[in-house]
């Protein structure tokens, strides 16, 4: 099948990567000239694990291609997935003009029936303002379908999620352009979900809050156990493994970041509103969210109040690990509190440091985790990389001003970290047993 996907950002690039190596024929179509050019020479503009080996074996096989020709590969193609950004506009709204224009490109270049694929995170009723988009171009509502079909990857696992989704959720407007879909993913033998397009639009933000409130759920038990001496991990495991409720979307730490959450939980908190169904409990999850940075930092100036002669280290930049992307990173927010409280900052992040460059001011890039502790009264673990687990704490130990841990996401074991001699604070870790 002759394939187009408009955007070749974190979804793009992975969706068009994916169809192209289960064969079909895929236009990767970007406006973005940066990005397009630096495909075609090979370079990856993200950092994903196990992009850049399918990316590259697909165009040395000639099924992917890159564009910023973006009418041309619309002429050319029977699907075209719209992956283009939708950010959060300061009331909360979705921001639909990319997905627009988008829309509005297609209806101007499509050529003879197309289905046109809304794979962007989109508030419900986009669908049909896609298809008037399309209709006040010109065209008939024989030429095209609109699709819902919302992406559920996870950045760090981009490739693996899309290659083996939980479920796929096809929101289609009839059987016959749902079987289409179908067909297309029927390499992947993922469990297929045909639904209205609303429905399906609906499905993904429903995900994304209630994913988002497991989080805000959790770290308010951490705030309780940090009061009582409980042990928020042990909650948390107690929980999970009671099967309705599970252990995934448990882990107390700094918050919700990133480019999706913040953006889906406001966005459907705008669109209830606007409904008149007042999404109260969503609400409550932004504000507990919204909270943990501030008490993160308290903390921190507890321990040391006189934060204007303090140096601090902090690990990790990247709003997540095994990503390079930095949008909505909550060390942005940590750091740029320590910094207006007069504090000094090292930081190091393993791949986001070219990213972090474009956002921070006034803090020292390190080139390893040593160097981030020489000389700091505190290191701030932020992002949970693999690599910071397997530290040399007895060398970081050794170049620290003094040797205290603020773990902002409960990556070390507390009673191991103060046999070598660390003054520990988690995230509602109490003193109770820890395992060794
Ligand atoms: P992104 O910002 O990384 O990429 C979007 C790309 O679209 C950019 O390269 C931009 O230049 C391009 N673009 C914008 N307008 C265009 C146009 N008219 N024609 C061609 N290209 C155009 O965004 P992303 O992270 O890939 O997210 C895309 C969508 O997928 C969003 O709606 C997001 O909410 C959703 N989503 C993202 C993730 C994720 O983990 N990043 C996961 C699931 C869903």
């Amino acid at each position: 099948m002759r394939i187009c996907v408009i955007g070749s950002g974190y979804v793009g690039l992975v969706t068009a990567a994916v169809f192209s190596d289960m064969g079909s024929d895929v236009v990767c179509a970007d406006i973005d000239e940066g990005k397009i050019a630096s495909l075609n020479s090979r370079i990856m503009p993200i950092y994903e694990p196990g992009l850049e080996e399918m990316v590259k074996r697909n165009m040395d096989e000639g099924r992917i291609v890159f564009t910023t020709d973006v009418a041309a590969s619309i002429k050319k193609s029977e699907i075209i997935f719209i992956c283009v950004g939708t950010p959060s506009q300061s009331n909360g709204e979705t921001d639909l003009s990319y997905v627009k224009s988008a829309a509005k490109m297609i209806g101007e270049n499509l050529n003879g029936y197309t289905i046109i694929v809304n794979k962007s995170t989109v508030p419900v009723g986009t669908g049909d303002i896609v298809r008037r988009v399309v209709i006040s171009t010109g065209r008939s509502e024989e030429e095209f379908d609109v699709v819902s079909n919302p992406e559920f990857l996870r950045e760090g696992s981009a490739i693996g999620d899309a290659l083996n989704p939980d479920r796929i959720v096809v929101g289609a407007p009839s059987k016959k352009v749902a079987k289409k879909l179908k067909e297309l993913y029927a390499a992947l033998g993922a469990p297929v979900l045909v639904t209205d397009v609303p429905s399906a639009e609906l499905i993904k933000y429903a995900s994304n809050a209630f994913l988002a409130t497991k989080i805000s759920f959790i770290n308010a038990i951490a705030d309780i156990c940090e009061k009582v001496g409980a042990n928020v991990i042990d909650v948390a495991e107690g929980m999970g493994r009671d099967k309705r409720i599970g252990r995934d979307f448990l882990n107390a730490g700094l918050g919700f970041g990133g480019s999706c959450f913040p953006k889906d939980v406001t966005s459907l908190i705008h669109t209830s509103s606007i409904l008149g169904a007042e999404f109260k409990i969503l609400k409550n999850v932004v504000s507990t969210n919204e909270n943990r940075i501030p008490h993160f930092v308290d903390r921190i100036v507890e321990r040391f109040p006189d934060m204007g002669a303090c140096s601090f280290g902090a690990l990790g930049l990247a709003f997540k690990p095994d990503t390079d992307d930095m949008r909505e990173a909550k060390s942005v927010e940590i750091i740029n509190l320590l910094l207006e409280r007069g504090a000094k900052v090292k930081v190091f992040d393993p791949v986001a440091m070219n990213n972090a460059k474009k956002i921070l001011t006034n803090v020292e890039f390190c080139e390893n985790p040593y160097e981030v502790a020489n000389g700091a009264d505190a290191l701030i673990l932020i992002t949970e990389w693999r690599e910071f687990r397997t530290l040399d704490m007895e060398r970081i130990k050794s170049v620290m001003k003094t040797p205290v841990i603020f773990d902002g996401r409960n990556m070390y074991d507390p009673r191991a970290k103060a046999k070598i001699g660390f003054e520990y604070y988690g995230i509602g870790r109490g003193k109770g047993m820890e395992k060794e």
